[in-house]
């Protein structure tokens, strides 16, 4: 059933590999197995121990599954060996405490990577690519020496593997390897080092997303391929694109439509390209007859309807009251995490001119804008939403800014700062506050990330990390801040939170403001004395309105509302961006 895949990509000219995966203990059914019967922290069932026969056949089954490649029309296989799956699960301390010949010494633990490998070999020829995936950092306590993987690599060259892919930390490592607060190809040293070891070509991973830092890592000799895979959910046409200098729609490393859809249950997408993976049913067919689309708005969600409006071939006019184009997400690209996002604007404005949309900023919609020269036959209003203002005595003080105007960086904001509100954006209001400019080395070190690779798993204490602020956030609800955030960045925020030193104060009831401090009391404690915190600004970040202000034009003109002003609720980039497809895809 693979043949028309691998067709397709030798009609393209390119050759394909499967990649042959054991999830091991990170399978997710109860009959799972591993090395040893250790439960992994990210997964609900607990594996068995695999026996002797277990593992000679899952060797055997490895074969077979490339030999099935290989008919298929791939030209090769890539072995899976890291992330902390199967093999992996073998090769580390931490997973394997057997005590036969799969487990104890590195040569032992070692055995099945190098069993696969020689299996594979002998049933698909010397021609067939075989592509070892290695775990370089397994950034997991009492993980693999460096010691132990530059033998195994030595070992594995020696059988037949014709390339080495690159693996850094495990689906468990509570260190950042892919999101977007990850400085991009943060980890292509480990490859370099791997690359003096072996005669054979190493390909270099994780936050490479541009043809230009792909490029740099080849330059710098710290690898001889790039591998990348969510760039290609965020543009399909990455390479054709490169090769005619056109645009690509950069993957922003968020993971919310494809990471957080795969842990869900869902459909893997792309926030910044929601045909991803579904292809078939979301198509940009031509309109039959002359289309006039005015778009109201000039956001995220804006401008992807105004271009995917145009790609259908209508003529399109975009307005907004803004003087320049980006909405919340252009506010949210201040964030130093999400400084990636800007990539995605950047996309969106050189498609605009390309399909040569109207665009005009600085100025409101206006009834001429509905029946100038010729009538516009839809309106899409993407106005987005308003920040909820805080109703409480002094809420009005110039110190009180909302997550806007602390954001746009036009109002001073002082070194002791309350936030209000825990949600997604008053995480960013923390990012933002606390982050201090980082070299990569920095970065890795408050990480707790070994470049020397001297200990197991390359881990070492984390540096402390000295944030740019003293910051209190407050919320009214009970719930663990940050428990609403995505399932595969969640995590790196709550960690923030302790790194950066931030107070947390939940149950709170607030009371007013003043010049000097910020009043409240914890709801439960009502009886107890109000606090009082000092503060030098505090910033509100508590929710947004919907921002409706063309109603009375638009009236009964066929038109559809898309992102914040349709629902300010969980309004979120993949949302709008989403709502922004449907909402052209709907066009009669
Ligand atoms: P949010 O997640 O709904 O959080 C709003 C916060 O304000 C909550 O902590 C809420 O908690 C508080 N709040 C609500 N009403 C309030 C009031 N009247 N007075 C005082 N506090 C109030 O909204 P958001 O932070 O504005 O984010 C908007 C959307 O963008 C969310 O869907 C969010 O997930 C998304 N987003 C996502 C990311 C991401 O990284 N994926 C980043 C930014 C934003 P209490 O009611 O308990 O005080
Ligand atoms: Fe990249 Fe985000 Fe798209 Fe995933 S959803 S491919 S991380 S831009």
């Amino acid at each position: 059933q693979h043949r028309p895949i691998t067709e397709a990509a030798h009609r393209h000219g390119t050759a394909i590999c499967l990649q042959l995966l054991h999830a091991g203990r990170y399978g997710y059914h109860p009959l799972i197995q591993s090395a040893s019967a250790r439960k992994s922290p990210i997964t609900p069932f607990s594996p068995t121990a695999m026996s002797d026969a277990q593992i000679r056949r899952c060797i055997k089954d490895f074969a077979r599954a490339a030999q099935l490649a290989q008919r298929a029309g791939y030209d090769g296989v890539e072995i899976m060996g890291s992330e902390g799956y199967l093999i992996n699960q073998f090769l580390a301390p931490c997973t394997n405490q057997r005590d036969d010949q799969w487990g104890g010494s590195a040569d032992n633990r070692q055995r099945i990577a190098r069993e696969i490998v020689r299996a594979v070999r002998e049933r698909c020829g010397a021609d067939f690519i075989l592509i070892y995936r290695i775990s370089l950092l397994d950034l997991v306590p009492d993980g693999q020496s460096w010691e132990d993987i530059a033998a195994l690599a030595r070992d594995l060259e020696t059988l037949g593997v014709t390339v080495f892919n690159t693996g850094i930390g495990w689906h468990e490592a509570r260190i950042p390897t892919i999101a977007t607060s990850v400085p991009h190809a943060a980890f292509t040293w480990a490859s370099e080092q791997l690359k003096h070891l072996v005669n054979i070509p190493v390909i270099a991973v994780n936050r490479i997303t541009t043809p230009e830092q792909a490029q740099a890592v080849l330059d710098q000799g710290h690898a001889d391929m790039v591998s990348m895979a969510r760039p290609f959910l965020a543009d399909p046409h990455w390479v054709a694109k490169h090769e005619a200098s056109e645009p690509i729609n950069p993957c922003i490393g968020c993971n919310q439509a494809c990471l957080d859809h795969v842990f869900s249950q869902k459909t893997a997408s792309c926030l910044v390209n929601p045909f991803a993976c579904h292809e078939q049913e979301r198509q940009l067919t031509a309109f039959t007859q002359t289309r006039r689309v005015l778009v109201i708005g000039g956001g995220i969600a804006g401008m992807a309807a105004a271009c995917y409006a145009a790609e259908r071939g209508a003529a399109v006019t975009l307005i907004e009251q803004d003087a320049e184009l980006g909405g919340q997400f252009r506010l949210a690209a201040r964030v130093p995490d999400k400084a990636d996002f800007q990539g995605t604007l950047d996309y969106f404005r050189q498609r605009l001119a390309q399909l040569h949309v109207n665009v005009q900023c600085g100025r409101a919609a206006q009834a001429s804008d509905l029946d100038g020269d010729q009538a516009v036959d839809h309106i899409i209003v993407a106005t987005g939403v308003l920040p909820r203002q805080l109703d409480i005595p002094g809420s009005t003080l110039e110190h009180v800014l909302d997550y806007q105007q602390a954001l746009r960086g036009q109002h001073p904001i002082g070194q002791r700062v309350a936030v209000i509100g825990a949600g997604g954006i008053g995480f960013d209001m923390v990012e933002y506050l606390a982050h201090a400019p980082q070299t990569l080395d920095q970065w890795l070190q408050s990480w707790g990330v070994d470049r020397t690779m001297a200990h197991p798993g390359a881990l070492t204490p984390a540096a402390a990390t000295t944030p740019a602020r003293e910051i209190h956030l407050f919320q009214r609800g009970t719930t663990k801040p940050g428990k609403h955030l995505g399932k595969s960045t969640g995590w790196i925020h709550r960690s923030n939170l302790k790194r950066y030193g931030v107070q947390v104060h939940t149950g709170v009831h607030y009371e007013r403001i003043t010049e000097e401090a910020l009043h409240f009391h914890f709801r439960e404690k009502e009886h107890e004395q109000a606090q009082q915190l000092a503060i030098d600004t505090v910033i509100v970040c508590a929710g947004q309105l919907s921002h409706h202000p063309c109603a009375a034009l638009i009236q009964d003109r066929a038109h559809t509302l898309i992102g914040g002003v349709k629902l300010a609720s969980e309004l979120d980039a993949k949302r709008a961006v989403l709502e922004a497809c449907e909402a052209v895809l709907a066009l009669p």
